[in-house]
C-alpha cells in the first residue's frame, strides 16, 4: 500500500490558510472533481479496479480497497486532521474503537500506561480487560496530577492517556505539563479531546501526539451514527496507521457521511451549546437543591485557570451534585422531565440527563460528594423552556 500523505489529494488544500469557522465549510470537499455538486457524495465499495498490472505492482492508486478507504472517508479524514492541526486521521467505527487503537498502537507485552482516573469508563475497561491479558500493565492517576506525574513514570511508561475535562467529574487536566513529562521518558501523550473538540481545545499545540475524539458525539451531532476518529502528529501517525489498519478498523460508509454532514454544522452547534450551558450552569449554581455544579468556566471550578489558560470554549456538558434526598424524590424529578432525556452518549440536538455514581470504579482518588451526581448535556432547545422543565423538576425533588 502506498503510504498516504496530507496534501497528495489536496481536496482541502485551499482552506489550509482560513480560520476554523471556514474550515468547517470547505475543509474536505472538492465540487469539481463530483460533478460540482456540494457534497461528497457516499461512496460505497470493496473492490477497486487497476488499470494495468504496472499500476497494481506500483500501488500508484489512491484508493485500493474499501477497508483501508474510500474517497468519502478520506474527505472526513482530512477535514478532522486540519482542525485539529495534526498529521494523518484514520477514522474507527466508534470513538472506543479509536482509542483502543490509538492505545494498541504503542504498547507490547511488559510494558505499562498510565491512565487518569477520570476517564470515560470503558477506556478503564479496555486497560482492566484486554491490556491486563496482553501483559500490557495500567497505572490509572489522579487527574489533576499535573508535572508529578513523573513520580509515576517508570522505564517501561510508553503511553500516559489524558482526557480533559474527565468524564461525570469534568476535572481539568495539565497536558502540557503531562506532555512534557511524557516525553521526557520517552512515552507518547494520548488526550481524549472529545468534549472540546479541536474548536475549542488544539491538541497538538498543547503537546499531544495522538488525539482521538468519539464523533459519535459533537461531530455526528445529531444521535443517529457511531463514528470513533484518531489524529496523530508526524512522528506517531506509522505506528497508528499501521494498527489501524491491521486491525481491519472500517465504518460503515452511510456513518461517515454523516460525520462529513455533521461537521459543517459543528461550530454554531457549539456556540449554541455553551451558551445555553453556561446560562443553565450559572442557573444551577444558585439553585439551593445544589450542592456544586462541576464545570471548568464557572470561575468557582477548580479547573477554570487551567480551562482558560488552554481552551477557547466549552462545550453544554457538565455536571451536578445535589444535596442529599431520597431515591424516590430524585426518580420523581427525573422520571417527570419533559425534554431532558436519560439516556447514554450526548452531544446531539436533545438535552439529557443521567445520574451517575463514580464511587463503584475510580481507583486513583476518592469520589465524595454531598448527594445523587446527575450530568448533563444541554441539547440546542430554548434554554428558558429547559430551565423550567428542571424547576418543574426541583418542584417534584422537594415535594
Ligand atoms: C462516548 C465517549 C467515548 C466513546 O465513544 P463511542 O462512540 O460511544 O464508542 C469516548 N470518550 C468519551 C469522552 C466519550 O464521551
Amino acid at each position: 500500500m502506498r503510504p498516504f500523505s496530507p496534501g497528495r489529494d489536496q481536496m482541502s488544500k485551499r482552506t489550509r490558510k482560513h480560520k476554523d469557522g471556514t474550515r468547517l465549510a470547505h475543509a474536505g470537499r472538492a465540487p469539481a472533481r463530483q460533478h460540482g455538486f456540494v457534497n461528497m457524495p457516499i461512496y460505497r465499495g470493496s473492490t477497486v479496479i487497476f488499470p494495468t498490472l504496472a499500476s497494481l505492482e506500483a500501488e500508484d492508486q489512491d484508493f485500493s480497497y474499501g477497508r483501508l478507504g474510500t474517497p468519502t472517508v478520506r474527505a472526513l479524514e482530512e477535514a478532522i486532521c486540519e482542525l485539529e492541526g495534526g498529521h494523518r486521521t484514520l477514522l474507527t467505527p466508534s470513538g472506543l474503537s479509536a482509542i483502543a487503537t490509538a492505545i494498541t498502537a504503542f504498547v507490547a507485552c511488559g510494558d505499562e500506561i498510565l491512565v487518569s482516573d477520570s476517564v470515560y469508563r470503558p477506556t478503564r475497561r479496555f486497560c482492566d480487560h484486554v491490556l491486563k491479558r496482553l501483559g500490557v500493565k495500567t497505572t490509572f492517576y489522579d487527574p489533576v496530577i499535573g508535572g508529578e506525574i513523573e513520580t509515576l513514570i517508570t522505564d517501561k511508561t510508553r503511553v500516559v492517556f489524558a482526557e480533559s475535562p474527565g468524564s461525570q467529574t469534568f476535572e481539568v487536566q495539565d497536558v502540557p505539563a503531562l506532555a512534557r513529562a511524557a516525553h521526557a521518558a520517552g512515552a507518547v501523550m494520548i488526550l481524549d479531546n472529545t468534549w472540546a473538540t479541536p474548536l475549542y481545545f488544539k491538541p497538538f499545540a498543547h503537546g499531544v501526539d495522538v488525539s482521538i475524539q468519539a464523533a459519535t458525539k459533537f461531530i455526528v451531532g445529531h444521535a443517529d451514527a457511531m463514528l470513533g476518529t484518531i489524529t496523530a502528529n508526524e512522528q506517531a501517525a506509522p505506528a497508528v496507521t499501521t494498527t489501524h489498519e491491521d486491525l481491519g478498523l472500517c465504518p460503515g460508509p452511510e456513518d461517515v457521511y454523516l460525520g462529513l454532514r455533521g461537521l459543517r454544522s459543528l461550530g454554531v452547534r457549539l456556540e449554541r451549546h455553551q451558551r445555553s450551558g453556561l446560562e443553565l450552569a450559572r442557573w444551577l449554581a444558585e439553585r439551593p437543591e445544589v450542592a456544586r455544579v462541576m464545570y471548568p468556566v464557572l470561575p468557582s471550578d477548580p479547573g477554570h485557570a487551567l480551562w482558560k489558560r488552554d481552551f477557547t470554549g466549552a462545550s453544554g456538558l457538565f455536571s451536578i451534585v445535589l444535596k442529599p434526598v431520597p431515591h424516590a424524590k430524585l426518580a420523581a424529578m427525573i422520571d417527570g422531565l419533559n425534554l431532558f432525556g436519560m439516556g447514554y452518549s450526548w452531544g446531539g440536538f436533545e438535552s439529557l440527563i443521567l445520574p451517575f455514581d463514580p464511587r463503584a470504579y475510580r481507583s486513583a482518588t476518592t469520589w465524595r460528594a454531598e448527594g445523587p451526581a446527575l450530568r448533563l448535556h444541554v441539547g440546542l432547545e430554548d434554554v428558558d423552556d429547559l430551565k423550567a422543565d428542571l424547576e418543574a423538576g426541583f418542584a417534584r425533588l422537594a415535594s
